[in-house]
């Protein structure tokens, strides 16, 4: 985290039916915030907030369009490894962007949705090993630990130290 994450790359050929699997394994909602955009309704992202949203009840009074996008977590828009594919809804995903470089130490607790995204891409980054998602989630705490030990390994030789009690931050 800190900082916008540097967009490069290019699109590989088949990028529109990735992109297509990818929200369409999202359920046509937002992974961060919930919101549904179903992939029939025309004119697409006004569907309104349901109960699966983090929204208030404001944005369906204002009905602000949230087209469903996805974002690529490390900037590099010809990897696709599942990790590095967000299904964010267009508001999401510029603040995502603009906040959340992965290569950046996070010192705080990982969001629940983002939790595995992060354990993904520290498997490759700290591990030298590119995983699929299942093997993730079965080893998903060692990884988040290898990404940030800070936050998982006490460290009993040290008189003073990080402990657990200390407050989660966002996001
Ligand atoms: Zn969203
Ligand atoms: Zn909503």
């Amino acid at each position: 985290m800190g900082g916008a994450v540097e967009t490069r790359g290019e699109y590989p050929p088949e990028w529109p039916a990735i992109a297509m699997a990818v929200k369409k394994e999202a359920g046509w909602r937002c992974v961060r915030c919930g919101h549904p955009d179903p992939p029939d309704l025309k004119p697409r992202g006004l569907a309104p907030c349901d109960y699966r949203c983090t929204h208030d009840s404001r944005w369906v009074r204002t009905h602000k369009k949230r087209v469903l996008t996805v974002h690529h977590l490390d900037g590099d828009k010809a990897n696709c490894v599942w990790w590095n594919l967000l299904p964010l809804c267009q508001v999401c995903h510029l603040q995502i962007q603009a906040k959340v470089d992965p290569r950046v130490p996070y010192l705080w607790e990982h969001t629940e949705w983002f939790r595995i995204y992060a354990a993904g891409f520290y498997a490759l980054w700290f591990g030298g090993r590119q995983i699929e998602r299942p093997e993730t989630a079965t080893e998903i705490q060692y990884w988040l630990t290898q990404g940030q030990p800070w936050l998982y390994l006490r460290r009993p030789d040290r008189e003073y130290g990080w402990d657990d009690d200390n407050e989660k931050g966002a996001p």
